[in-house]
């Protein structure tokens, strides 16, 4: 095992890229904040890294509007705070290539084989893996369009913007019904819109819900289409799931719930995670397989936010540091 440094530093003493090989020190998978914020201190530290992203960089940034909770700016676009993450993440070095990642394996060795779809072969002694997560969409039409403009899958993130209005929260697990309770600071009226006769959420947190007066509950309701104007999302075409009559509910928010899916299927081996399949990291976001370090979203944790996302990728990439310098003394197993 070798030990480069960054080709993009100018360091007069860093061989040529071409004599480097295809080896690198540490991949980072996805380019959303965690990504760019591991490969701005990848960077600094001398590593050579490469960051794979499927799409253009930002992640979950290129769906937000409006960010008002992130230190530094009272507000910026969620497309400009993820250009400027870019930028600072270039300046240092990042290597941000477009591939979108399809396996992730540990080989015996110790070292790590990431594959993607162009056929590419990624190889490196340590992954940072900051892939993000989706939230489920309904799938009904308007859903798209007034997403941003009255749609939201983040009450922490989008529920200071309905102040004094009347929404909707979509769902009936946990998360649906806490952050129903949660956007009652804000709204004037939450309808939770659930398509049985009961929640799933659980039993304190039901509740909390029921004995709070601004939340009211439409059981057996699903939404069949999101409508609006020019401003947003101005109200939900609902069918009642048992008798089948349709109503309209006016609404300018509206809050999507039903589920959320983590992208951790990428890494083959076993790998430690909680039952929705978020991963269980140590304090040093180091999970079950030696090397792989994961940061954002994908990780259990209580909530999921760009100073979180960021927060972690700072630890992850630090840690890797340390987990190299150890692996190079032979201190490791790995
Ligand atoms: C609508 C919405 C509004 C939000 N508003 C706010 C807000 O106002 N304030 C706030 O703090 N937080 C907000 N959040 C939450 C915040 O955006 C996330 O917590 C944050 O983006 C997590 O960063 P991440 O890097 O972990 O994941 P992501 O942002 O999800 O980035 C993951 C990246 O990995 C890439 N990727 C995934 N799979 C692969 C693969 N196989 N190969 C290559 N690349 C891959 C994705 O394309 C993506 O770019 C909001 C979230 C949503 C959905």
């Amino acid at each position: 095992m070798f030990y480069i440094r960054n080709p993009m530093t100018k360091d007069p003493f860093a061989p040529p890229p071409d004599e480097i090989g295809t080896e690198f020190d540490v991949i980072i998978i996805g380019a959303g904040p965690a990504g760019m914020c591991a490969a701005m201190y990848c960077g600094r530290g001398m590593l050579r890294a490469v960051v794979l992203e499927r799409g253009i960089p930002g992640g979950e940034l290129l769906n937000t509007e409006k960010i008002e909770d992130y230190p530094g700016f009272l507000s910026i676009l969620g497309p400009d705070l993820a250009e400027k993450m870019a930028e600072h993440a270039r300046q240092f070095g990042a290597d941000i290539r477009m591939e979108d990642v399809v396996s992730v394996v540990r080989r015996d060795d110790g070292i790590f084989e990431v594959a993607t779809t162009t056929g590419a072969m990624f190889t490196a002694p340590a992954v940072i893996l900051t892939a993000g997560g989706t939230p489920t969409r309904l799938g009904v039409s308007g859903e798209a369009e007034y997403a941003g403009r009255g749609v939201s899958y983040c009450a922490v993130c989008d529920g200071a913007f309905f102040k004094g209005e009347t929404i909707a929260v979509i769902g009936g697990g946990d998360a649906a019904v806490e952050e129903a309770d949660y956007l009652t600071r804000y709204a004037e009226k939450v309808y939770i819109i659930h398509r049985r006769d009961e929640f799933r959420a659980s039993r304190v947190v039901q509740e909390r819900a029921f004995f709070n007066p601004k939340i009211e509950v439409l059981w057996n309701h699903r939404v069949l289409e999101m409508v609006g104007d020019v401003k947003g999302l101005t109200r939900l075409n609902l069918e009642h799931t048992v008798t089948g009559a349709k109503s309209d509910l006016a609404v300018t928010g509206a809050f999507v719930f039903v589920g959320f899916m983590p992208n951790t299927g990428l890494v083959k081996q076993h790998i430690v995670h909680d039952p929705a399949g978020y991963l269980i990291t140590n304090d040093r976001m180091e999970t079950s397989i030696p090397g792989l370090f994961a940061a954002g979203d994908l990780r259990v944790q209580l909530t999921r936010q760009i100073t979180t996302a960021v927060g972690d990728a700072t630890t992850a990439a630090i840690a890797v540091e340390k987990f190299l310098t150890a692996r190079k003394s032979g201190a490791t197993s790995g």
